[in-house]
C-alpha cells in the first residue's frame, strides 16, 4: 500500500470530478477542491452521473457507491481542503497563469510530505516545478478523459523530481486501477496529446473553413468502428478545455489555422453556454447524440441526393 491516501483535487471540473469519484471508488480519502461554488455543484452532479456509469459499466454494487460518497468531500476553502493531504492533484485550467497562481498560493499551506502532480495535458512539469515550492515532490500524472475505461496514466518528471516522489505517484496510480505509461522525457502534449490535438485541431479546421459538416467529419471516423468521432470527442473533453489548449498553443506556435479554430469555439460554444457534454449541449445535444442514432451511417436514399448536390459548390479553392 503507498502511503498516498488522502488525496485533494484540484479543479472540479471534467476531469478533477472524475479523478476525485475514481480514487474515492479505489479507496482513497479525497477531497475536492474548486474556486467557483458553481462548479462544485456541477461535480456533484457529475459524481450522480458517474454513480450510474460505474453500476453499469464498472461492475459497482450499491454499497461502493454509498462508499464511494462518504470518502468524498468538496470544498471551496484552499487551506481547509489541502490541509490533510498526502497528495495533490491539480487539475485546474489549461492556463499556465491559473496554475502557476495556484501552486504559489498552495506552497503555504502544504503539509512537508504532500506530493503534488500536475494533470496538465500540454505543459510541462517544469513549467510550475518551482512554484510549487517544492520541486523534488512535483511531477506529472495524466489521466485521460472517461478515466474509468481510459484506465491509464502518463507518468512524467522534471530535472528536480526525485525518484522517491515517481516511485510513490506511480505506485497510487496502480493502486487506483491504472495502467502507468512512462514517459521518458518532457514534451509537450506528452503521448496522448502529441496526437490528440493535432487530430482535434484537424477535424476543427474542417469546420472552421466550411469544407465539411460537424455530423460528416465525424462520420468519416465512425466507420474505423469508433464509438465517437473527433468533434463528439471535443464535447467530451469540453469545450472550455478544447479552447483553452487551442488558444495557447495557437498563439504561443504563431498557428493562425489552431488561432482561427479557437475563435470558432469561443464563438460558437462557449459564447452560446454549449460547453460539451457536461451541460448537456456542445456539437451534439445528449444524453442522445446523433452519431449514436441508428441509420447515422446508412447510405440515404435519392430524395436526399438534392440537398447533399447543393452543399457541393464549385470548387474555388482556398
Ligand atoms: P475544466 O474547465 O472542466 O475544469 C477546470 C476547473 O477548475 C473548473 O471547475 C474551474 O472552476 C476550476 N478553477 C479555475 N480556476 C481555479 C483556481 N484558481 N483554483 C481552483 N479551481 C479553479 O477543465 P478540465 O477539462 O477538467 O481540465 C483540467 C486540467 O486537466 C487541464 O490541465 C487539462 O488540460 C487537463 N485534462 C483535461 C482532459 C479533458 O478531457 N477535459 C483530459 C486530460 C487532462
Amino acid at each position: 500500500m503507498s502511503r498516498l491516501d488522502r488525496v485533494t483535487v484540484l479543479g472540479s471540473g471534467v476531469l478533477g470530478g472524475q479523478i476525485a469519484w475514481h480514487s474515492a471508488f479505489k479507496g482513497k480519502t479525497v477531497t475536492v477542491y474548486d474556486i467557483a461554488p458553481q462548479a462544485i455543484e456541477r461535480c456533484r452532479a457529475t459524481h450522480d452521473q458517474l454513480a450510474a456509469i460505474y453500476l453499469l459499466d464498472v461492475g459497482a454494487e450499491d454499497t461502493d457507491i454509498a462508499a464511494t460518497r462518504e470518502r468524498l468531500t468538496y470544498s471551496t476553502d484552499l487551506a481547509a481542503a489541502v490541509a490533510q493531504a498526502d497528495l495533490v492533484i491539480e487539475a485546474v485550467p489549461e492556463i499556465p497563469e491559473v496554475k502557476t497562481a495556484v501552486y504559489m498560493e498552495m506552497a503555504e499551506l502544504l503539509p512537508p510530505d504532500t506530493l503534488i502532480a500536475t494533470n496538465s495535458s500540454t505543459f510541462l512539469p517544469r513549467d510550475f516545478a518551482s512554484a510549487t515550492g517544492r520541486p523534488e515532490k512535483f511531477c506529472a500524472l495524466h489521466f485521460s478523459n472517461m478515466i474509468w475505461a481510459m484506465n491509464f496514466v502518463e507518468i512524467m518528471a522534471h530535472p528536480g523530481a526525485s525518484p522517491l516522489t515517481l516511485t510513490e505517484v506511480t505506485e497510487f496510480a496502480v493502486e487506483i486501477g491504472m495502467l502507468p505509461i512512462p514517459v521518458r522525457k518532457e514534451q509537450n502534449g506528452y503521448v496522448v496529446n502529441t496526437w490528440l490535438v493535432p487530430f482535434l485541431n484537424a477535424a476543427q479546421t474542417l469546420v472552421t473553413n466550411g469544407i465539411a459538416n460537424p455530423e460528416d467529419v465525424d462520420r468519416t471516423f465512425l466507420y474505423t468502428g469508433a464509438k465517437f468521432g473527433p468533434l463528439g470527442m471535443m464535447d467530451m473533453v469540453g469545450m472550455k478545455t478544447v479552447y483553452d489548449v487551442l488558444s495557447h498553443w495557437g498563439r504561443e506556435n504563431d498557428d493562425a489555422q489552431m488561432s482561427a479554430n479557437a475563435d470558432y469555439i469561443k464563438q460558437n460554444f462557449l459564447d452560446r453556454g454549449r460547453l460539451g457534454v457536461q451541460t448537456g449541449k456542445g456539437y451534439y445535444d445528449y444524453p442522445d447524440p446523433d452519431y449514436q442514432r441508428p441509420g447515422f451511417l446508412d447510405v440515404p436514399d435519392f430524395s436526399v441526393v438534392p440537398d447533399l448536390v447543393s452543399l457541393i459548390s464549385p470548387s474555388e479553392g482556398n
